[in-house]
């Protein structure tokens, strides 16, 4: 594999702590060891490629998954748990700028949907994954923020939305250092891990077969099939769907070579927050929550009382930096809630999420691999948009049209980053960008 970041990130280091590990145990898949055949080959075992497993096995497809480490060793086992909207780095504005006023609500319309297709997942294999929170509330960093919530709401395209000005925050539970807050009521906080487990469960009842410490490290076409080798086991597919997201590889297959771009993020979990401390804070809401800073805070307090809370990670990735991000997150979390500074989150990761340069998803097939299909690009909304990717790369493979809003601007090959390989060099530039806008 030719991946862009140093050995550090697709090592243990970072996720050494993550809390979701400790709320149930990884199912155990064998390794490939043999010469297997299959319709469709997955390659990659988070939210895309599990779901469009579990999509492919209940229409009968024969489908199976490899996995280079462990079940939602990437991102997908390691995030915030924020089920949401999103998916795009473009604001709506942006997207009806670019693409239409048409293909802006059409976007938005697959979001909605792609929160809904996670309710109704949880609900038909009764996965227990923790949920709460109606909704997500948006807390504006500063007055012109809140401004921006002002006209989120006058322009309306959500039913619900509920606008808290600043004086209303502590009624709320919602103290901080915010201007005021705007409620979406789509969405839910969940325990991504206990999702996704529920989610390979079922595909393997369907009939899929999993695969774990299975690398895939070169996949070949020949005689009008793929044949996927990984170390220890090969195996051969009309189809293969690449699921690799934010750990992806220049070479599996070469026309990913520049079109992601791997960015980090950082979590800390506290211990449980006794009902006196949340008072002291003022933090008693179950809401999700997130700031208006392009470089945005995010954090929930979970139904057990712990609290979770994650912004950006570094821009280097190695033991050292690891713990540098590790220091800011604890730092920025001691600022927004300074009433809990002398508690501790003994559980502190990071994982990579996943840009495009046209900043939207993509989902969809590879023209120039036949039978080849490709999800990725979530821009840190994965947990509803991942499972969504997969359920549509599902339909693709299937041959047939997908039932629910597949937007023409995800279907658009993305295009490729400068600098190749080195691109991870736009990203300091960006930030410095971002962080002066933010102000
Ligand atoms: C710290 C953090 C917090 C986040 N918080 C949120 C949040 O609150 N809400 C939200 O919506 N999104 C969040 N995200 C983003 C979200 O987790 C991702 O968008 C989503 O999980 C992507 O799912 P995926 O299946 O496409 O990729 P991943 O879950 O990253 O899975 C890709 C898998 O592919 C495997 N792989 C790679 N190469 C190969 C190969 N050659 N052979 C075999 N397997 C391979 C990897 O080992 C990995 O397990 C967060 C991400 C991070 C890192």
């Amino acid at each position: 594999m030719k991946r862009i970041f140093p050995a550090f990130t697709y090592g243990s280091g970072p996720r050494q702590s993550c809390w979701w590990d400790e709320t149930i145990d990884a199912p155990d898949w064998p390794c490939l060891n043999e010469n297997e055949t299959a319709d469709v080959a997955v390659i990659g075992a988070g939210f895309t490629g599990v779901s469009a497993a579990l999509h492919l096995a209940q229409e009968g497809a024969s489908v199976a998954v490899l996995e280079a480490e462990t079940p939602g060793w990437g991102a997908s086992g390691r995030n915030g748990g924020f089920c949401c909207l999103g998916g795009s780095k473009l604001s709506s504005a942006q997207m009806e700028k670019r693409f239409g006023p048409e293909a802006a609500l059409d976007f938005a319309r697959a979001e909605v949907a792609s929160v809904a297709l996670v309710q109704s997942l949880l609900n038909r294999f009764s996965i227990d994954a923790d949920t709460h929170s109606r909704g997500e509330t948006i807390l504006a960093h500063n007055a012109r923020a809140m401004a921006g919530l002002r006209r989120t709401l006058q322009a309306g395209g959500i039913d619900g939305m509920e606008l808290a000005e600043r004086s209303e925050l502590d009624g709320l539970g919602m103290s901080g250092p915010f201007h005021g807050a705007l409620t979406i009521p789509v969405g839910f906080g969940l325990n991504p891990r206990k999702f996704l487990f529920g989610l390979a469960g079922a595909a393997v009842r369907a009939g899929a077969r999993m695969f774990q410490k299975s690398p895939v490290t070169a996949v070949v076409r020949e005689s009008g099939r793929y044949r996927i080798t990984t170390p220890a086991g090969t195996l051969r597919a009309q189809n293969v769907m690449i699921a690799t997201n934010g750990y992806s590889s220049e070479d599996i297959p070469e026309w990913m070579a520049a079109r992601y771009l791997p960015a980090q993020s950082s979590v800390l979990v506290t211990r449980p927050l006794t009902l006196a401390e949340q008072q002291a804070q003022g933090w008693t809401s179950a809401q999700m929550a997130y700031d208006t800073r392009n470089l945005l805070h995010y954090f929930r307090l979970m139904p057990d009382g712990r609290f979770l809370f994650g912004m950006r990670g570094g821009l280097m990735s190695s033991e050292h930096a690891e713990i540098a991000a590790q220091h800011r997150t604890r730092q920025d979390f001691e600022r927004m809630f300074p009433a809990w500074a002398h508690v501790p989150s003994p559980h502190r990761w990071s994982g990579m999420v996943c840009l495009a340069r046209n900043r939207v998803p993509f989902v969809g097939p590879i023209r120039e691999n036949p039978g080849m299909f490709a999800g990725f690009a979530y821009h840190g909304n994965g947990v509803a948009m991942g499972s969504y990717a997969g359920r549509l790369l599902a339909d693709l493979a299937l041959n047939r049209p997908p039932d629910v809003p597949y937007p023409a601007m995800m279907r658009q090959q993305p295009p490729r980053f400068p600098l190749g390989p080195a691109r991870r060099l736009l990203m300091p530039p960006l930030y410095a960008v971002l962080r002066l806008a933010d102000l």
